[in-house]
C-alpha cells in the first residue's frame, strides 16, 4: 500500500487520513505533541520538524509527503524533498510563509493587494503609518494563525503600544504594515492543482472572522458571477507560478466589489472543510489525488453550504444531527480556549431551506450570533 506522511497532526491531518481509508491508503503523521488529533487514525511519529534524525525516519516509511502545518520550517522540507517526493514544493512553501514575500509575489501577478510596507525598525514604522494611513494593521512576516501576532493601529497614537507589542519580532520574524481593508465581505478560493498540471477550483466561499479566527462559512458565495471568475484566474495563476501540487487556499477581501488578496495558505483550508459533504469531491480528497498524481474530481457543490466552526469546546451535537441536511465533526481534542476542536456542515438544495436550519440551530445551542451573519446572507436574495 501506498503510504502518505503528513507534517502535523492536527485536523487537517485527521481529515486527510480520514479521506484517504477509501483509497486505501496508509499514513503517517508527524507532530511535535505525542497527544496531537491526527494520531487517533494514522500512526504518530512524535518529533521536531528540525531533528533530522525524526525527519530521516519519517522519510523512510513514506512514499510521498505533504502538510497540515504550514509553519514546519522550510530548510526542514527542503532536506526532506531530497529523500522522498514532497507536495508541495517546499520553495511554495517557504514564499507563502513570509508575508512580505507572498505579497510581493500578488502584485508581480497584477492581483490587488492591500497597501503594505516592510517594517524592521521603529523608524520605518512610523514612516509606514505615515504613507500607508490608519486605520492599518501591524503584523509579524512569519509564523502568525489565528490573527495572533497582530496589532491593528487605529490612530497614530497606537503606534508606541504597537511597537511595544510586536517590535522585538522585527529582528526575529520581521514585521509588515498592511492598509486596514474596509471590506464588506472576506471570500476564499480553494482550489487543486494535479502533478500534470490540471486546475480544479471549488466555488467561492464567504468566511465570517470573530477575534481573527474563521466563525463561518458559506458556499457558494453569492457574488457576481464576474467576482467569482476573477478570484479563480487569481487562484490559478499564483498555482501556476508557484508550480502548487495539491490543495491551497487563497483569502481575498471584497472591497466594493474589488477584490484585494490577503493570504495563500499552502494546504487544505478551514474554508473548505464544508466540501466534505457539499461537494461531490472534498477538499481531503482531491488534496490526496493530487499529491499522488491521481485524477482530479468533480469540485461541484450540493446546493447550498454552511460550516460553522467549534472554538474553545464542543457544543451538544444533537441539534445539528436532527437537523436535515446536518452533519457533525468533532476532532476529538481536548477543550481549551480559543482552539479548533470541531465544525457542523449544514446542506440544503435551496437557500431559505438553509437559512432556516441555521437559524434552528442557532437557537438550539445558543449560538445565534455565529449564524446570523450567514442567514442573513442568505436572506438577502
Ligand atoms: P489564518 O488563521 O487565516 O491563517 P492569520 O493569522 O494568517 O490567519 P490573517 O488572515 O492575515 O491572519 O488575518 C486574520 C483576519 O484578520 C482576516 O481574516 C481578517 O478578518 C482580518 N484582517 C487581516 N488583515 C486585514 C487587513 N489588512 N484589513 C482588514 N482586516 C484584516
Ligand atoms: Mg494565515
Ligand atoms: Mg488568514
Amino acid at each position: 500500500a501506498t503510504t502518505v506522511g503528513i507534517l502535523g497532526g492536527g485536523q487537517l491531518a485527521r481529515m486527510l487520513a480520514l479521506s484517504g481509508a477509501s483509497l486505501g491508503l496508509r499514513f503517517l503523521v508527524m507532530d511535535t505533541a505525542d497527544d496531537a488529533c491526527a494520531g487517533q487514525f494514522a500512526p504518530l511519529l512524535v518529533g521536531d520538524y528540525r531533528d533530522k534524525a525524526a525527519l530521516a525516519e519519517f522519510a523512510g516509511k513514506v512514499d510521498v509527503a505533504t502538510f497540515d502545518f504550514e509553519n514546519v520550517p522550510a530548510e526542514s522540507a527542503h532536506w526532506l524533498a531530497e529523500r522522498v517526493p514532497v507536495f508541495p514544493n517546499p520553495g511554495a512553501l517557504a514564499l507563502t510563509q513570509d508575508r512580505l514575500a507572498e505579497k510581493t509575489l500578488f502584485r508581480e501577478l497584477d492581483i490587488p493587494v492591500p497597501d503594505f510596507a516592510d517594517v524592521a525598525t521603529r523608524a520605518q514604522l512610523d514612516d509606514a503609518v505615515a504613507r500607508i494611513g490608519t486605520p492599518c494593521i501591524l503584523k509579524t512576516r512569519r509564523l502568525g494563525y489565528d490573527g495572533k501576532g497582530q496589532f491593528r493601529i487605529k490612530s497614530p497614537a497606537d503606534v508606541d503600544a504597537a511597537w511595544d507589542a510586536l517590535g522585538a519580532q522585527a529582528e526575529t520574524v520581521g514585521l509588515i504594515l498592511e492598509g486596514f481593508v474596509a471590506f464588506q465581505r472576506e471570500l476564499s478560493v480553494v482550489a487543486v492543482r494535479g502533478r500534470d498540471g490540471e486546475f480544479r477550483a471549488w466555488p467561492l466561499t464567504e468566511n465570517w472572522h470573530v477575534d481573527g479566527v474563521l466563525s463561518a462559512s458559506l458556499a457558494p458565495a453569492r457574488v457576481d458571477a464576474s467576482l467569482h471568475t476573477t478570484a479563480l484566474s487569481h487562484a490559478r495563476a499564483i498555482a501556476e507560478r508557484l508550480g502548487y501540487v495539491g490543495v491551497f487556499a487563497l483569502e481575498l477581501f471584497c472591497r466594493d466589489g474589488e477584490l484585494l488578496a490577503n493570504e495563500l495558505a499552502p494546504r487544505v483550508h478551514n474554508s473548505g472543510h464544508w466540501t466534505i459533504e457539499g461537494s461531490e469531491t472534498s477538499q481531503f480528497q482531491n488534496h490526496l489525488r493530487a499529491v499522488l498524481g491521481l485524477p482530479l474530481g468533480d469540485t461541484a457543490v450540493r446546493g447550498v453550504v454552511s460550516m460553522l466552526n467549534w472554538i474553545g469546546e464542543m457544543p451538544d451535537a444533537a441539534p445539528v444531527l436532527s437537523a436535515a441536511g446536518g452533519h457533525w465533526h468533532d476532532y476529538g481534542k481536548q477543550a481549551r480556549d480559543g482552539r479548533k476542536v470541531g465544525h457542523a456542515t449544514l446542506r440544503a438544495d435551496e437557500a431559505e431551506a438553509l437559512a432556516q436550519r441555521l437559524a434552528d440551530v442557532g437557537v438550539a445551542l445558543g449560538r445565534q450570533a455565529q449564524v446570523a451573519p450567514v442567514v442573513a446572507r442568505l436572506r438577502e436574495g
